[in-house]
């Protein structure tokens, strides 16, 4: 038998270390042989400690367990391991003669989800590169290898992967450009430094499969000509730092980077750059600045990046997501990626889907799917019977929907079309309980925070729009204040540099426009 147990950050917050340490206890005490396999997340962040147990002999299939603790597992060790009895309480699913138990991929919300990106998290160990190449991991760098770097970038382009970072510029035009760049020395970057409240799909690929991440790396490396590059991942983010650096290792051990790569001649070094934690370095030249050991202030573009980015040399820096779509794109071709998703935005979007939603975790969807599959059927809707009122998508630089638009379906071009974005994939729900004005507080409170300050508007402006907020959520509401809301966040969006502070009023004014009355009340005072 193998239990596989979910050790990323949501796993461990949970219990998992305990949970694992029983289980060994347990297998020692009773003498039984398994073998432990510690996996990262799959993306069921609610029901951790996650635990999958994969025992042949009882001639079930896998057998996927929630909420695990130390003394449950010392249960299951003593019913499923030692007497081949799979029934238990806690089997998701399980009716009450215990009859229904799911196999993993039989699991309800599987069923609704692509995953591309996230298709071995939670299947492998991230620490074990062999566990990645025995599901084909670095077969796509094998192939690639074998190509041209332009017939790569033009399997790319094909594919219509873009940027899963925010902006959804298409991602080999950014290869090709920067391909086409005059420098000795390009440079490629990984983008890890995920910042928005309620966001972390990034940190759980880092912590679940780096290798799919690295792989990425490597495969835009050859096509643009690249010899260096760096993950830049926050510090906050210590397990994730700390699986990409071993990944690093690992891969230099079997000549998958370093010096002549696969017998090649390609080299290719990748470092990992801790960033302080500071949200404005996502942006690409902040991000570039702090590298270079300056402070993180965004610069204006032109020249962008893959033209003259970091220490002058064109440099491609692509987010976690995006690249490790690349490594899928290649095996399967740019045909079956642009298969999935829409016309416009092929392929997944990964969401962490969390606030008001029965099963809050991690949720890889073909594009297209609406906002009400993916909180209703998928994340089970909203707990205790209440009523949905709004969504944040996109994190503090996105917007606020209301139930009317929940048959919008997910995509680049729909959701910029209803007034919030894409962003990095943050999706906070809200049931009728939510003030929306306390939320757009919220965010404004944490993007006042966090803006550069270089920008008057952004600095200044982002303080008066907040104090605004605080005197609404106070009730000390004022006539005139609506207007000055609206006034000032149009301001804010037109007198600043960078997506920081263009972006910031945007839960302010999509709140305003759909909960007007709400802000009103507000003023007046009648809550
Ligand atoms: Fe800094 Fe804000 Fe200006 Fe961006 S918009 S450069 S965060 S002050």
């Amino acid at each position: 038998p193998k239990i596989h147990i979910g050790m990323a950050t949501c796993g461990i917050a949970s219990g998992a270390i305990e949970t694992k340490k029983a289980f060994e206890e347990a297998l020692a005490e009773q003498n039984i042989e398994a073998q432990i396999h510690t996996v990262g997340c799959v993306g069921h962040c609610y029901a951790e400690p996650i635990v999958i147990i994969d025992h042949p002999a009882s001639g079930f299939p896998p057998v996927f367990y929630h909420e695990v603790t130390a003394g449950k597992a010392k249960m299951l060790t003593k019913l499923f391991l030692a007497e081949g009895d799979p029934r238990f309480e806690h089997v998701y699913g399980a009716t009450e003669e215990n009859e229904l138990i799911p196999s993993v991929m039989e699991f309800p919300r599987f069923n609704q989800e692509k995953r591309v990106v996230m298709e071995k998290c939670g299947r492998i160990d991230p620490e074990d590169i062999y566990d990645y190449i025995a599901e084909s991991g670095y077969s796509s760098l094998v192939k690639a290898l074998q190509l041209k770097p332009e017939e790569i970038i033009r399997e790319v382009q094909e594919s219509g992967l873009r940027g899963r970072g925010g902006a959804g510029f298409p991602t080999g035009r950014k290869w090709e450009l920067a391909r086409q760049a005059r420098g000795e020395n390009k440079i490629i970057i990984c983008n890890a430094d995920e910042g928005d409240p309620g966001a972390y799909m990034d940190r759980t690929i880092l912590e679940s499969n780096p290798h799919q991440v690295l792989e990425g790396m490597i495969l835009c490396a050859y096509a643009v000509g690249a010899g260096n590059a760096t993950v830049y991942v926050r510090a906050e983010y210590p397990l994730a730092v700390k699986t990409v650096t071993r990944a690093i290792q690992q891969a230099k051990e079997l000549r998958l980077l370093g010096k002549g790569i696969l017998g090649t001649d390609f080299d290719l070094e990748i470092n990992v750059f801790r960033g302080s934690g500071a949200f404005v370095c996502g942006e690409e030249t902040a991000l570039i600045q702090s590298i270079e050991g300056h402070r993180g202030t965004p610069q204006h573009r032109p020249p962008y990046p893959v033209e003259r980015g970091l220490r002058g040399q064109p440099t491609v820096i692509n987010n976690v997501k995006t690249l490790a779509s690349v490594p899928q794109i290649l095996n399967h071709g740019a045909a079956w990626y642009r298969s999935i998703g829409t016309e416009s935005s092929p392929g997944t979007a990964i969401f962490s889907v969390v606030g008001s939603v029965v099963h809050p975790g991690l949720v890889e969807i073909p594009m297209g799917v609406t906002l009400r599959t993916l909180i209703f059927d998928i994340c089970g809707g909203i707990p205790n019977k209440k009523k949905f009122k709004a969504v944040q998508i996109g994190g503090p630089s996105g917007g606020c929907l209301p139930a009317d638009f929940l048959d919008t379906p997910i995509d680049f071009d729909s959701l910029t079309e209803a007034g919030a974005m894409m962003g990095s994939g943050g999706m906070v729900v809200m049931d009728e309980d939510s003030c929306v004005v306390d939320v757009s507080r919220y965010f404004l409170d944490f993007t006042q925070k966090e803006s550069c300050g270089k920008c008057t508007f952004c600095r200044v402006g982002t303080y008066h729009l907040l104090s605004i907020l605080e005197r609404l959520t106070k009730g000390e509401g004022k006539e005139g204040d609506l207007e000055q809301l609206e006034n000032l966040s149009l301001d804010i969006k037109n007198g600043s540099l960078c997506g920081l502070g263009k972006t910031a009023p945007n839960p302010v004014l999509t709140s305003l426009r759909y909960f007007r009355d709400e802000y009103e009340a507000h003023v007046s005072e009648k809550r």
